[in-house]
Order: C-alpha cells, then sequence, then structure tokens
C-alpha cells in the first residue's frame, strides 16, 4: 500500500468537541460578557481557520490573535466578524488591518500616533495595559500620558477607543496574590480612562483560568484559549465543566519486530531492553513536533493498551515497547486524545514531559496532515 501522508500520521481534530467546548463557556459566563476564542498560533496546533468558524458557530462575538498576518489570514477566509490583534510590532503596515475592521491594541503614545496616521478609515484601538504580568502594556508610570494622548486622538476623531484590557500572570494559582492586586489595578486604569473622557466599550482581564475560577474578573468580555480546545488551564483546581479535548494526534505503525534482552535503542540508546520483548517503529518524530523530551516518558495507545517510548525520539520516527506483541504494520498508534478510549492525554504528555498542555498541542505540526471531523 503506498503510504498517505494523512495514512501515516495525522492530526485529527473534532470539530464539535470545540463547538461543545465555547458553547459550554458562553453558558458559563452568561449573556452579559462576550465571549472571544483565541486562535492565535494556528488555533493552538487545532487550524485556525476551522477553529474560528466553529468558536463563531458556538456563539464567541469575538477572535483573538496576536499577530496581524493572523488576523488578516481570519479575514482573507471571510470571518466578518470582531477580531482583537494584540502583538503588532513598531513599523507594522496597520492600513490593510484597520481598513479591514480589526481591533487593533496599543500600549505606547508611539504606537498611538503610528496607527493614528496609517491613513483610511478610523481605527479601532484597544488600549493595553500591563497590570502586574510585566510583559506588554502600558507600564503604570505611563498610563496618564498613554491614555490622555489616546483621548485626545479619540476626540479629534483620529481614532476610536473600543476597549481598555489587561492580561494575568498567574490566573492558574487562583490563591497567588497577584491575582488580587491586578484586578485591583485593572480597575484603577478602567477609572483613570473614565476620567479622561473614554468610555471604551470592552474591558477584559480574563483567559480561560479567571474566566472559569474568578467570576469577578470577567469584566465584560473574556477571552478563552486554552478551554475551547478542551484542555484544562488549572489542571487540579478547575471544576469539572465537561470540556472535550479536541485534538488527536494518531499514526499509523510502521513495523513491529522482536528484540532480545540488552538491545540498544534508538540514538544514543538511551535505553537498553531489559528482557527479550517486542518493539513498534511509529513514523512521527520531532520533525512533526513530537517533543524529543518525550523519549523513555511519554506513553502512546496501541490496541488497547499504554505503550511506553523506548529511547530517544528522532526526527521522523520513535520506537515504542510492544512487551511481546506483533500488530501488523497500519496498525492504530493514538500519541495522545480525549482519554475517553483510555488513550494518554495531552495532560498526561505534558505532565511527563514538565511542561503544559499548552505547549503539547501547540508545537505538533511540521509533515502531520491535519483532518477536521
Ligand atoms: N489573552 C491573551 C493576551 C493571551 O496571550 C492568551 C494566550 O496566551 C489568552 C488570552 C488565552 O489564554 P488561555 O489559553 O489561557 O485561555
Amino acid at each position: 500500500m503506498t503510504s498517505t501522508a494523512a495514512a501515516r500520521a495525522e492530526i485529527v481534530v473534532d470539530l464539535a468537541a470545540i463547538r461543545h467546548n465555547v458553547s459550554r463557556l458562553r453558558e458559563l459566563v452568561g449573556p452579559d460578557v462576550a465571549m472571544m476564542t483565541v486562535v492565535k498560533a494556528d488555533g493552538y496546533g487545532h487550524g485556525m481557520v476551522e477553529v474560528a468558524r466553529a468558536a463563531r458557530q458556538a456563539g464567541s462575538e469575538w477572535l483573538g490573535v496576536a499577530t496581524l498576518d493572523e488576523a488578516m489570514a481570519l479575514r482573507e477566509a471571510g470571518d466578518p466578524g470582531r477580531v482583537l490583534c494584540w502583538l503588532a510590532v513598531p513599523g507594522e503596515e496597520y492600513a490593510a488591518a484597520v481598513a479591514a475592521g480589526i481591533d487593533l491594541t496599543a500600549y505606547t503614545v508611539a504606537e498611538l500616533d503610528e496607527i493614528a496616521e496609517s491613513g483610511g478609515e478610523r481605527a479601532r484601538v484597544q488600549l493595553k495595559v500591563d497590570t502586574g504580568l510585566t510583559r506588554g502594556g502600558a507600564a503604570r508610570a505611563d498610563w496618564p500620558a498613554v491614555f490622555a494622548h489616546a483621548a485626545e486622538l479619540e476626540q479629534a476623531g483620529r481614532l476610536d477607543i473600543t476597549g481598555i484590557w489587561s492580561h494575568f500572570a498567574a490566573s492558574d494559582e487562583p490563591e497567588h496574590p497577584a491575582n488580587d492586586a491586578q484586578e485591583a489595578a485593572f480597575r484603577e486604569a478602567v477609572a483613570l480612562a473614565e476620567e479622561l473622557g473614554m468610555r471604551p466599550e470592552l474591558r477584559h482581564l480574563a483567559n480561560s483560568a479567571a474566566t472559569i475560577l474568578r467570576p469577578s474578573a470577567r469584566f465584560n468580555l473574556v477571552r478563552c484559549g486554552i478551554a475551547s480546545y478542551g484542555l484544562d488551564p488549572a489542571p487540579g483546581r478547575t471544576p469539572d465543566l465537561g470540556l472535550v479535548p479536541a485534538m488527536t494526534v494518531r499514526a499509523s505503525l510502521a513495523m513491529s519486530k522482536q528484540i532480545a534482552i540488552g538491545d540498544g535503542v534508538s540514538y544514543g540508546h538511551t535505553w537498553i531492553a531489559d528482557r527479550d520483548t517486542t518493539v513498534g517503529v511509529v513514523p512521527a518524530g520531532y520533525g512533526e513536533g513530537v517533543p524529543r523530551a518525550a523519549g523513555n516518558l511519554a506513553s502512546v495507545w496501541v490496541d488497547d493498551r499504554r505503550r511506553a517510548i523506548r529511547g530517544r525520539v528522532c526526527m521522523d520516527q520513535f520506537v515504542i515497547d510492544l512487551d511481546g506483541d506483533l500488530p501488523p504494520p497500519g496498525t492504530d498508534v493514538v500519541l495522545f486524545g480525549p482519554g475517553d478510549r483510555g488513550e494518554p492525554t495531552a495532560q498526561e504528555w505534558a505532565e511527563a514531559l514538565d511542561t503544559i498542555n499548552y505547549e503539547i498541542v501547540t508545537r505538533v505540526g511540521g509533515r502531520l496532515a491535519r483532518r477536521h471531523v
């Protein structure tokens, strides 16, 4: 059989799961809070355009992206709705995004000027304030100057300030003192904007974890990424909302064979067979975003059993311990999925690799085909 890319190894994305998750989150926040589904980084590896469509179908009024290219790709795919973009860099071509009705984010006087001078229509701009993440956003000491300038440009009809927003540093740790401090700082920023005569329609602070764990931070819009994909934003801390992981990564076994006690497996022989056993070759590797660190740590699902990865993950393939079984080439191998059949989940891979579920799903790709079902 000629192997196709799809049969060799693929990402299968369950769009009904995305719709279900967005609807669940929508229900949770109620009708007075708008929903933004965050679809940056190719929809956290799930396919930006397809996820965006599913999110809209489930009632997401907003889509959130990092880059202008992502925002424009949504427009090119026919999405006419509200989109917020938050990571333009100086010198970026704002004019097309303004003409396309994208909400842009600004943190500095210089950015406000660049956007106002980009020509064409009146830009929609949301002010991002740093309330304690110490990443992007206007530094607290600069709020008065940045806000005053924004108010001036708005009054002069050069742009519309449509929102004010910030981002949490530790919302996955609800007891972390930064959460109270950031929410209080954000309320101060909103009050200052109002004092200066701005009436930003949108005020938003919450990502998935804060949306679920901190109702006071929902304001009138929430920005949900990871939970929309069915993954837990704060493992062990979130109540069960019945979210369903949307991504399955699967492959077709390339071969299986007998090996003997003492045989070294894969590059560097970091696993030496401790008994006579059988191994299988899975045709996906770090060239497909399977973390190299998964060697000797994660497991996959074959014929209704967990099978340990043995030795190093290579660029195109890795080896699993089949414990004496010899399944034929083509046998289904599930790297991770929703977990309902017993297969590992992205969360389990994350724990095994000492990382977060976000990284596991976002990094898979490369030569993997992606199929939406
Ligand atoms: N808002 C901003 C500014 C982000 O950068 C992100 C993602 O990192 C989100 C919201 C969504 O976060 P989460 O995936 O934790 O819901």
